[in-house]
């Protein structure tokens, strides 16, 4: 089995394998062929993926007989000329609003796998991008609030006098959330957190932090189905609104990190509680991509309004190149191992498993995920 690693288009700085996961897919008896310069972007030469066992060259010569074709994002359909019939595509290929892309990969008989669509199940914590990703994403968050803050995070007693902590409100606690809450915690912040799901409060507490939950109206159970949150009522919005009011004027630092799945995000923040914020204020929205929880949020910009910096955050995970390249890189190979037949030397994806039901969008030339073929 060859697989293919190919380099990433501009703006990508995350590379699909790292020399370790070449080595352990050479375990398996795989050779794997990365595209010249793939890692360039997460600081990996070359030369460490050839000292690592791959072979290294042009995108044709990668391609040439591949099996499997790892990526970060959706590789443009036609580059892909040269690989196998019936080829796997695996990485973030944004199923949703890539749709030409996923339709030219069922017509070219390549088999796509979306990475993102893996199950929040314990099996597949260990293939989930979105987890992997989030968690880098939560820390990069707060490390940028503190830089773009006019003053210290921490507590300082000084002959000078007292430099007073920084308050830090974190709203959503999912895997961006909880890092975010940590890495404020590390920087001796004051901080607190909200989410819709109870089976966050203890997650919250059990970091130090203080709960701020709407009382007066039912939230979401435990963990919410599957993990995930939906839209609240109209009851709840309005009560969120009211404590959110109440809190957000005394906080120096917000991150906000709330998803609803297939849905735009949810809208926390109004412009007219930004302006209760002190100037020299910071907001990061997390959710910037998914339209963003805050009003006024640009995606990829910060925007400076009634005083208070509001950083639309972009794909943070980015900015951390090789630990990002490095987590996203073994989720891959966690995927692709845990299905490798080592009589066949290569992975099988039974159709009535639960993570290949829900990864596979296109096989034997159409497109075969219900998630698309019933929109
Ligand atoms: P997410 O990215 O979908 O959403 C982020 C957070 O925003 C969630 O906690 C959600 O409840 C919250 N949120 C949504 N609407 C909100 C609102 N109106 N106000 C406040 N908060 C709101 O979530 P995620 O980071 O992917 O994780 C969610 C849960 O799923 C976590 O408990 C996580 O541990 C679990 N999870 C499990 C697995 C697995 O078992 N394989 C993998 C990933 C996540």
């Amino acid at each position: 089995m060859k697989i293919a690693v190919l380099k990433e288009a501009a703006g990508e700085t995350r590379c699909a394998a790292i020399p370790e996961t070449v080595k352990k897919f050479a375990g398996l008896g795989a050779e794997v062929a990365v595209e010249t310069g793939a890692g360039e972007g997460a600081s990996i030469a070359d030369a460490d993926f050839e000292a690592a066992g791959a072979k290294v060259g042009s995108r044709a010569e990668v391609l040439k007989g591949a099996g499997i074709i790892l990526a970060v994002n959706g590789p443009d359909p036609a580059s892909l000329n040269g690989a196998e019939k019936d080829a796997l595509v695996v990485g973030a290929l944004d199923p949703l609003r890539q749709s030409p892309n996923i339709d030219a990969y069922a017509s070219a008989g390549l088999q796509a796998l979306a990475m993102e669509w893996m199950p929040r199940i314990t099996r597949a914590q260990s293939m989930d991008i979105l987890s992997s990703q989030s968690n880098l994403a939560g820390y990069k968050a707060v490390v940028d609030a503190a830089a773009a803050y006019g003053r210290a995070f921490p507590m300082m007693m000084t002959a000078a006098g007292t430099v007073s902590p920084a308050k830090v409100f974190v709203m959503g606690v999912g895997v961006a959330g909880l890092q975010a809450i940590a890495t404020a915690k590390r920087l001796g912040a004051q901080v607190s957190a909200t989410d819709v799901r109870s089976a966050t409060k203890e997650q919250i507490q059990s970091l130090g932090a203080k709960p701020i939950f709407v009382e007066n109206v039912a939230g979401i159970e435990g963990e919410g189905a599957g993990g995930y949150a939906t839209e609240m009522s109209e009851e709840y919005q309005k009560a969120q609104a009211e404590l959110v009011s109440s809190h957000i004027a005394k906080q120096d630092i917000v991150i906000t990190t709330a998803l609803i799945p297939g849905r735009p995000a949810p809208r926390l923040i109004t412009d007219a509680q930004i302006a209760t914020l002190r100037p020299g204020s910071v907001v990061v929205d997390l959710a910037a991509d998914a339209g963003g929880n805050v009003e006024g949020t640009v995606a990829g910009q910060n925007v400076v309004k009634h005083g208070v910096t509001i950083i639309g955050a972009s794909n943070l995970a980015r900015t951390l190149a090789a630990d990002s390249s490095a987590l996203f890189a073994r989720n891959l190979y966690n995927f692709l191992s845990a299905f490798w037949d080592k009589e066949q030397g290569r992975p099988i994806l039974p159709d009535d498993d639960e993570i290949v039901k829900a990864i596979r969008l296109t096989q034997g030339g159409k497109v075969v995920n219900e998630r698309l073929t019933a929109a």
